[in-house]
């Protein structure tokens, strides 16, 4: 995916471009040295309730804004991508969750970040609490995986579906 830097984030010089390995990659020609640019990982969780029903936030900002998606967001430095996907269903739901497992780690090319994204999912079997949006979600609510509204975000439908393909 086309870069959208155009300094260099160590020295604030013009950066240009250099082949390496056979790859294009950023090049800072001051300090000689190469800028790598990896893909922002973001974790995200799926909790049922007892009828077997998917939590879903209605998202109040972009991306997706206005739209169903699984609670979730990028993970940060000091923490892991379990500990970023339990804190946002804390965040967003108002659940503490716990017993992970890991679904999937999917790939996506962002036009809003204009970044490359890894989508990390998680299942999480047991919840406490009662659900209540909290940050960055309008509502929040458990949905009949048969009648799930439009999602923000294909990774979020794909990491549903291979939930309960490996489940069924
Ligand atoms: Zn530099």
């Amino acid at each position: 995916m086309e870069s959208t830097k155009r300094y260099c984030p160590y020295c604030g010089a013009s950066l240009g471009t250099k082949v390496e390995e056979g790859r294009q990659r950023l090049y800072c020609n001051d300090e000689e040295r190469f800028v790598y640019e990896n893909p922002i990982p973001a974790s995200t969780g799926l909790l049922l309730d007892e009828q077997g029903r998917i939590l879903l936030v209605l998202r109040n900002r972009e991306p997706g804004l206005n739209k169903w998606a699984l609670p979730g967001g990028f993970v940060e430095n000091g923490e892991s991508p379990v500990d970023a996907a339990r804190r946002e269903l804390e965040e967003e739901a108002g659940v503490k969750v716990s017993e992970p497992s890991l679904i999937d780690i999917i790939y996506q090319e962002s036009e809003f970040y204009k970044t490359s994204l890894l989508i990390i999912g998680y299942h999480f079997t047991r919840f406490e609490g009662e659900i209540r949006a909290g940050d960055d979600a309008e509502e929040v609510q458990f949905f009949d995986r048969r009648r799930l509204p439009d999602l923000a975000f294909d990774s979020h439908r794909t990491l549903i579906d291979t939930y309960f393909e490996k489940t069924e």
